[in-house]
């Protein structure tokens, strides 16, 4: 673990982001706590590794305010409408799709929120477990299509090739015979404003 923790925190301080590791989802749920104040805006992007984290919940609950398009009260509309709120929070919460051992990140969204806010929010935590390193990025876009994408397809119940394949079918995704998940793509390389992006690597299998 060791080998590859440390030459990726010293890649992301080459590209401006800063890399924190943690051993636990536990130290993980606190760093978060201490990184956002009490009184900052948060956006998030739907990730099975921010519910294992349950760090929205504790977000809410002390007071902050939260941009939640997942609360069941809302209309469509108002949902839509939260996303973008979201994205132009204080602090902009997701996860990674793939992270290359060079410190690439790979994000795929379907609606564009999450690119949005990890492209321009004020502040952009990347919560991400080790099992989201590749050794390049050619196999972060691999993983992100061929595994990530066909099991976020299937925990959100999205009819798409890759959820009946099991890998992506890019050129049979399209309309009218499918609603395509991976839309947008966005690929991190590098932070121009030092401070604005923060990695927690969590030293566990988190996510997909
Ligand atoms: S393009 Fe379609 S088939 Fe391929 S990973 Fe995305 S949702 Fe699945």
């Amino acid at each position: 673990m060791q080998e590859k923790v440390g030459p990726l925190i010293r890649n992301w301080k080459k590209r401006n982001i800063e890399g924190i590791f943690c051993q636990d989802k536990d130290q993980a749920h606190r760093l978060i706590l201490d990184l956002i104040p009490q009184e900052a805006s948060v956006g998030f992007s739907g990730s099975q590794t921010l519910e294992e984290l349950e760090v929205i919940e504790m977000l809410q609950s002390r007071g902050n305010k939260v941009f939640d398009q997942y609360d069941q009260n809302l209309s469509r509309d108002e949902s839509m409408r939260t996303r973008r709120l979201g994205a132009q929070a204080d602090y902009f919460l997701t996860s990674a799709n793939a992270i290359s051992q060079n410190g690439e990140m790979v994000f795929f969204s379907a609606w564009g929120h999450r690119i949005a806010g990890i492209a321009d929010a004020k502040h952009v935590i990347v919560v991400a477990g080790l099992n989201k390193i590749t050794p390049n990025l050619e196999k972060a876009m691999e993983r992100a299509r061929n595994y990530a994408t066909p099991l976020n397809c299937k925990r959100l119940k999205w009819d798409t090739p890759c959820l009946r394949a099991g890998v992506c079918k890019n050129a049979e995704c399209l309309a009218p015979e499918y609603v395509r998940m991976c839309c947008q793509v966005l690929v991190i390389e590098a932070e121009v404003a030092a401070g604005r992006m923060t990695v927690i690597l969590i030293g566990e299998n988190l996510g997909f």
